[in-house]
């Protein structure tokens, strides 16, 4: 089967087939059907082999795509694997749900004309071959090291640096306030872009090759930073941001009025088979509802689209700029469009309406007006273009801020951003406290999975350097 390259000009493009909305409604599936192994070769063969590959440019994990695109193409999967595997620590979980169409394929050099190689489906259809042969295996570290790491935090960003870090040798416990490994990618991102399977088997896999979990552990709460500072010769926090944006209009209290994440939370806990009250109570639950998200991110599309498979009798979608300055996914905004969304573009929530409950959201239609010194589009209100939507839930998606969390540890001295991120030395990810370092979007503020992969990779190599520095010192002492 193997396949010459440079096929762009004689093969079209061919995305995975996606299934039919009305199927994808009616359960938690993934949207698209993965690709056969033909498929597969035949669209990794349309790369061009680039002397300069802008798609690895544009990956943060500078993943050398070209190299397994021509494995695959010809037919090597198990090499392609291990190119695709050497950079990347989730590569199965960034080929279903990077935004790549801003990322590796939006810079592929035959997008001019011939649309883009399809990079993530091809690298998703690679790992997964490889979890299916018994490719992937346990992470086991090559030779013990003197040194042990505290995590907190795993998602990501936690996940990858402890790999890496094991993999070195050195000792890694993991702590999360939760009872599932995986952070957003477990209980944030839905089943329907990430199969939940495919995060715990990941889980499971690092506890078999020996990484240490610590779960329903919450630092600040169950045991003090300190305490990790004394047990551990460097601790790294992970921690992702949750404290959500909200939206100050009247009725903004009204029950019924609920935040994303409480709602994507009780849904996936739903979907792994637990008991979870406020959903089956119907506080959040959509089924038979008519539901409002206010939002245009990717948090908003998931809600929305969550909101469809739960039954509900609406799903409308406010966002107060248009289309075409969404900041979510556009494959995710054509793939809620085609599921039943209805969006109202250009209109910002004024007052949630209700006795004793919401009922109903009075929207404000807006214009996008003169660009401000970023260079974005001011966005006004039209006088008098008011609007009423029924509404008996709302769901606000506007976003996530980091919580405070010198105070939630207790560690006044833990410098933030003026944004509430953790401020680090941007050479060794490392904290103003000795020995505790930060990396994910608890420094970057909200962002992706393959960011948080690239950082906990990066922070591994400098908890390494540390480590290697301090020689024989004892473990770090808290201040
Ligand atoms: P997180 O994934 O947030 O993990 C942090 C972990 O720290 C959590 O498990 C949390 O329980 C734990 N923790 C926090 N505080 C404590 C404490 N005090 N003690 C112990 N444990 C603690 N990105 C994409 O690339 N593609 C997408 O399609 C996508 N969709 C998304 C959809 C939603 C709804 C959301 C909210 C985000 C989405 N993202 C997506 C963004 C992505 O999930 C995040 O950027 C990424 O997970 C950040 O990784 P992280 O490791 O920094 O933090
Ligand atoms: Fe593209 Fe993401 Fe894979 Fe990089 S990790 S090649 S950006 S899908
Ligand atoms: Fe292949 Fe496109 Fe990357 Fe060039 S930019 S190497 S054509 S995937």
């Amino acid at each position: 089967m193997a396949e010459k390259m440079l096929q762009f000009v004689r093969l079209q493009q061919r995305q995975p087939d996606k299934r039919d909305a009305s199927a994808r409604r009616a359960d938690w599936d993934e949207v698209y059907r993965p690709y056969v192994a033909e498929a597969a070769a035949q669209q990794a063969s349309r790369c061009s082999q680039c002397g300069v590959p802008f798609c690895q440019v544009h990956c943060p994990l500078n993943n050398n795509i070209p190299d397994w695109l021509k494995l695959t193409a010809e037919g090597r999967l198990e090499e392609a694997y291990e190119v695709a595997a050497a950079t990347n620590t989730f590569p199965e979980i960034c080929g279903r749900i990077c935004p790549q169409d801003r990322l590796c394929e939006g810079n592929c050099v035959i997008e001019k004309g011939f649309e883009s190689v399809t990079i993530g489906a091809v690298e998703q259809y690679i790992t997964d071959t490889a979890w299916e042969k018994g490719w992937v295996k346990p992470p086991r570290p090559v030779r013990p090291r003197d040194g042990s790491i505290g995590i907190i935090g795993a998602g990501p960003a936690g996940m990858a640096a402890a790999e890496r870090l094991h993999v070195m040798g050195y000792r890694v416990t993991i702590y999360d306030r939760h009872d599932r490994a995986g952070g957003l990618m477990i209980y944030g991102i839905p089943n329907f872009k990430l199969e939940k399977e495919v995060v715990l088997r990941r889980h499971e896999q690092y506890v078999e090759g020996g990484i240490r979990f610590e779960l329903n552990t919450a630092i600040g709460r169950d045991v003090t930073l300190g305490e990790l500072r004394r047990k551990h010769d460097a601790v790294l926090v992970a921690t992702g941001v949750y404290k959500a944006r909200d939206i100050d209009v009247p009725g903004a209290a009204l029950p019924g009025v609920v935040a994303a994440l409480d709602f994507l939370i009780a849904s996936n806990r739903k979907g792994l088979g637990d008991s979870v009250p406020d959903f089956d109570s119907g506080a959040l639950n959509a089924e038979g509802r008519h539901v409002v998200v206010v939002g245009g991110g990717d948090t908003a599309m998931d809600c929305v689209r969550t909101a469809v498979r739960q039954g509900a009798a609406s799903v409308t979608c406010l966002y107060r700029r248009d289309r075409a300055n969404m900041p979510g996914s556009m494959r995710e905004v054509k793939n809620a469009e085609e599921e039943g969304v209805r969006f109202e573009w250009l209109a910002a929530p004024e007052a949630f309406l209700g006795k004793g409950a919401v009922a109903a959201v009075r929207a404000q239609r807006m214009h996008l007006g003169l660009a401000d010194a970023t260079g974005r589009q001011q966005v006004e209100p039209i006088a008098g273009a008011e609007f009423e939507v029924k509404a008996d839930l709302v769901i606000k998606a506007l976003g996530f801020d980091p919580e405070d969390l010198p105070a939630a540890f207790n560690e006044p001295a833990l410098p933030v951003t003026r944004w509430g991120t953790l401020k680090v030395d941007h050479r060794t990810m490392m904290t103003a406290l000795p020995g505790v370092f930060a990396a994910g979007d608890i420094v970057r503020g909200a962002s992706l999975v393959v960011w948080g992969i690239r950082d906990g990779r990066d922070v591994a190599e400098q908890i390494h350097h540390y480590i290697e520095a301090r020689g024989a010192a004892p473990a770090i002492a808290a201040e």
